[in-house]
C-alpha cells in the first residue's frame, strides 16, 4: 500500500512489493495468459498482474508478451515516434552520484557551463537539424546566477531562430525545485518536467547517492507532487536500471504513478527507461550491480506499455540503433536522435565533458530515414501542450482514442516539414513514400486533416496543427 505522511512524503512500501514478487515468481501459463487478455483491452493491469508478467521466462509466452505489446502500441500510438534532442547546458554537480559522470568528486571531467550565446549556439545547431522539441539537462549547480540561470537558458532556447526553424516545446531535466521555483518554470511555458527516482529501493537509494541534496530521497520522491501543485501538469519519472533489482523497480514506479493518480487524478505523461551506461570516473556505471539483459530490458518496455498503456515511453541514444528498433514496436513512443551528452557537445564533441557513453551516434538525418524506413512516423508535433491538452484533459482525450485524430495528421505534417526543409535526398524518398501509405490508411477526419495539413506544408506554410 502507497502511504502518503502528512503533507509530503510518499511511502514506498518496499514489504509490499517483495511480497508481490514473491507469490507470483513463478506464475503458471494459463494464468500468464489471462493477464495477457486483460492487458489486450488496454485498461492497464494492477501490480499482482505486472508481477504475473514480469516472471514470465517460456519463449513461447514471452513471445505472448510481446506480440500483445505490439498490438497495444499499434492500436494506441499508431505508427508515430515522437522525436527530441537533450540539450545540456552545464555539467556542474554539487551531488555525488557515484554511477554519473557530472558528480562533484569526478576530477577526470572537463566542466563546462555554456553562457547564452554557447545555448544559442547550441539550439541554432539543433533547429538546422530540423529538431522542434529539446529536453533541457543540467547537473545541479547553478554557481553564478542560481535558479535564474535555467530560466534564462530556456529563454535563450525560445528566443533562438534560424531559417524556417525554431524550438517548439522544452521540457527540463534538473533537479527537484520547490513549488516557488516550479511556477516559475511553468512561466517560462515548458512542456514535461522531468526527473528520475533513479531507483526507488532506500537502501540502494543511500549507497548510490553519497553527498548533496540528493541524498534526500523524499525530496526527490516528491518532486512531481510540487511541479504538479505549481501548475505543470506534464510529468516525466523513471529509473535508472542496472542500480537494483528491475522487478522490484517497476512495481515501486507503479507505487508511485498510483499514488499521483489518487492524488492528482491524472499519472506521469511519460516513463524513462535509461539503463546504467559507462561513464568517466565510474566504477559502477561499467559494472551495474543489478545488469539488465537485452531481453529483461525489451520486457520491461513491453510490460510498461502493458501496465500504462496511455503513458509515453522514452527510449534515449544509450541504447543500440537495434536495440531502439525493437523497442519501438513493443511499446516505445518517444526518442531522441543525434544526442550529445555534454554542455556545447553539438558545437564541438569534446568526450571528456559527458555524462555517459551512447549507444546511437548517429546523426537526426540517419535516425529519421531509418524510422521512415521501419514504417513509423517520426513526429515534430508539439500541438498538445500549446493549446493547453495537457495533464488530465490529455488523457481524456487519449484514453477513447479521440486523440489520434490530433496525433496522426500532426506527426504527419511536422513530418513533411523535416522532408521539406532539412531532410538528405535519400530520406526525402523513403519518408514522402511513407507519408503517402500513411495517408492511404487513414480514414475519416484524421484522414480530412492530415491531406490538408501536409498540403498547407508542401505549398510553403509552417507550423501547422490541430
Ligand atoms: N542532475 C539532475 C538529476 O540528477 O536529476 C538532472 C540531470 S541528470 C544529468 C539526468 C539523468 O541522467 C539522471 O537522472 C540519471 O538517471 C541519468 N544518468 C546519470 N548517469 C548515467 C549513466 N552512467 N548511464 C545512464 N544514465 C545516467
Ligand atoms: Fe549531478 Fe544529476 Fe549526475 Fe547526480 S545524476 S551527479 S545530480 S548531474
Amino acid at each position: 500500500m502507497l502511504e502518503t505522511i502528512g503533507a509530503e512524503t510518499i511511502l514506498i512500501d518496499e514489504q509490499n512489493i517483495h511480497h508481490t514478487l514473491a507469490r507470483h515468481a513463478n506464475s503458471d501459463p494459463a494464468r500468464v495468459r489471462a493477464v495477457l487478455a486483460k492487458a489486450a483491452e488496454m485498461n492497464g493491469l494492477e501490480a499482482e498482474e505486472t508481477a504475473v508478467l514480469m516472471s514470465i521466462t517460456d519463449t513461447k509466452l514471452l513471445h505472448g508478451l510481446f506480440e500483445t505489446a505490439r498490438t497495444v502500441k499499434e492500436t494506441i500510438y499508431g505508427k508515430r515516434l515522437v522525436i527530441f534532442a537533450p540539450l545540456y547546458v552545464a555539467n556542474l554537480c554539487n551531488n555525488e552520484c557515484t554511477y554519473c559522470a557530472f558528480r562533484a568528486r569526478n576530477e577526470e571531467l572537463k566542466r563546462r557551463v555554456l553562457t547564452q550565446q554557447g545555448i544559442a549556439n547550441e539550439t541554432r545547431i539543433l533547429v538546422e537539424q530540423g529538431h522542434k522539441r529539446v529536453l533541457l539537462v543540467a547537473g545541479e549547480s547553478y554557481p553564478q546566477e542560481g535558479f535564474d540561470y535555467i530560466l534564462k537558458a530556456i529563454d535563450t532556447i525560445y528566443a533562438t531562430k534560424s531559417g524556417p526553424g525554431e524550438i517548439r516545446r522544452i521540457n527540463v531535466n534538473v533537479a527537484p525545485l520547490t513549488v516557488e521555483e516550479f511556477r516559475r518554470l511553468k512561466e517560462r511555458k515548458i512542456g514535461t518536467y522531468q526527473i528520475f527516482q533513479e531507483t526507488y529501493h532506500h537502501d540502494t537509494y543511500k549507497r548510490v547517492h553519497l553527498a548533496g541534496k540528493k541524498r534526500d530521497y523524499d525530496w526527490r520522491i516528491t518532486a512531481m507532487d510540487r511541479a504538479i501543485e505549481a501548475g505543470i501538469d506534464d510529468v516525466g519519472i523513471g529509473v535508472l536500471f542496472g542500480l537494483y533489482d528491475w522487478k522490484f523497480e517497476i512495481l515501486a514506479l507503479m507505487q508511485h504513478i498510483r499514488h499521483l493518480e489518487n492524488k492528482f487524478g491524472v499519472g506521469p505523461h511519460t516513463v524513462s527507461v535509461p539503463r546504467l551506461e559507462p561513464a568517466t570516473g565510474s566504477d559502477i556505471a561499467t559494472h551495474p550491480p543489478f545488469p539488465v539483459t537485452d531481453t529483461d530490458f525489451k520486457k520491461i518496455v513491453a510490460i510498461l506499455r502493458l501496465t500504462v498503456p496511455y503513458t509515453g515511453i522514452i527510449m534515449s541514444t544509450r541504447e543500440t540503433a537495434q536495440m531502439r528498433r525493437e523497442t519501438f514496436e513493443l511499446g516505445v513512443s518517444q526518442i531522441s536522435a543525434g544526442s550529445r551528452t555534454n554542455p556545447g557537445g553539438y558545437e564541438d564533441d569534446a568526450e571528456d565533458s559527458s555524462q555517459f557513453s551512447l549507444g546511437d551516434h548517429r546523426s537526426l538525418d540517419e535516425v529519421i530515414y531509418d524510422v521512415a524506413e521501419k514504417g513509423f512516423i517520426p513526429s515534430f508535433c508539439t500541438g498538445c501542450y500549446r493549446l493547453g491538452r495537457t495533464g488530465q484533459d490529455f488523457m481524456d482525450l487519449a484514453k477513447p482514442g479521440d486523440i489520434k485524430a490530433h496525433c496522426n495528421p500532426n506527426g504527419l505534417s511536422t513530418f513533411q516539414e523535416y522532408l521539406e526543409d532539412y531532410a538528405s535526398p535519400e530520406t526525402r524518398n523513403v519518408g514522402e513514400e511513407t507519408i503517402a501509405k500513411a495517408l492511404a490508411q487513414l480514414t475519416g477526419l484524421p484522414k480530412k486533416r492530415g491531406e490538408k495539413l501536409v498540403n498547407l506544408v508542401k505549398e510553403g506554410k509552417r507550423d501547422v496543427y490541430c
